[in-house]
């Protein structure tokens, strides 16, 4: 192979963005597990991780359901050669592993690992939509992600969610 070429046999990294979110148990501390556990994961690393923030719970079923405790959210940066459905499944391994169950929508959780971002891919599958479909709705999300990725969030999109209650960790 001439030299300067790129191989087609070895895969480049992809920057991939995932939501850390937690409302049960010490909540912090899971997140940050999560960080730590993502890192370890196969063929990945965390690039960038935002602080840890408080939000209140968001319940986006019926109104009579109780979302339980505040949550602690975060967003991570991974470089990661996993194609993304099998990301996913890592994640919810990973979720699996924090004990999440789901008797209902929008229930309190151990974990909630959300693949917001996937390089540019879009992807549109039975187990996975990327860009995450609800992203640009989520002060959760955005808020995290503008901070440590602030060209992928424009002011505009931060103001449609300002209204949210969000604040940051020390
Ligand atoms: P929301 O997706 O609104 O944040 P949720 O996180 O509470 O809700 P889950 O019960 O965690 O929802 O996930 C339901 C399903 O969503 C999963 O089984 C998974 O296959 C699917 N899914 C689709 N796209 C994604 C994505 N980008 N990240 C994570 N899961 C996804
Ligand atoms: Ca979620
Ligand atoms: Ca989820």
């Amino acid at each position: 192979m001439p030299a300067g070429e790129p191989r087609s046999d070895v895969a480049l990294p992809v920057r991939a963005y995932v939501a850390i979110g937690a409302n049960l148990g010490d909540a912090q501390a899971s997140v940050r597990q999560a960080m730590q556990d993502l890192d370890q994961l196969a063929q990945t690393r965390v690039a960038q991780r935002s602080s840890l923030y408080r939000t209140a719970p968001v319940v986006s079923g019926s109104a009579d359901q109780h979302s339980g405790p505040v949550y602690t959210n975060a967003v991570v940066a991974l470089d990661t050669t996993l194609p993304a459905l099998e990301l996913l499944t890592q994640l919810q391994a990973l979720e699996q592993a924090a004990g999440r169950e789901r008797p209902y929508r929008d229930a309190p959780r151990t974990l909630d690992l959300d693949l917001l971002l996937y390089g540019q891919s879009r992807i549109d599958s039975a187990r996975l939509t990327v860009p995450h479909p609800r992203m640009w709705l989520r002060a959760f999300v955005l808020v995290p992600l503008a901070e440590i990725a602030p060209a992928l969030v424009s002011p505009a999109q931060l103001d449609a969610v300002a209204g949210q209650g969000i604040e940051r960790l020390a």
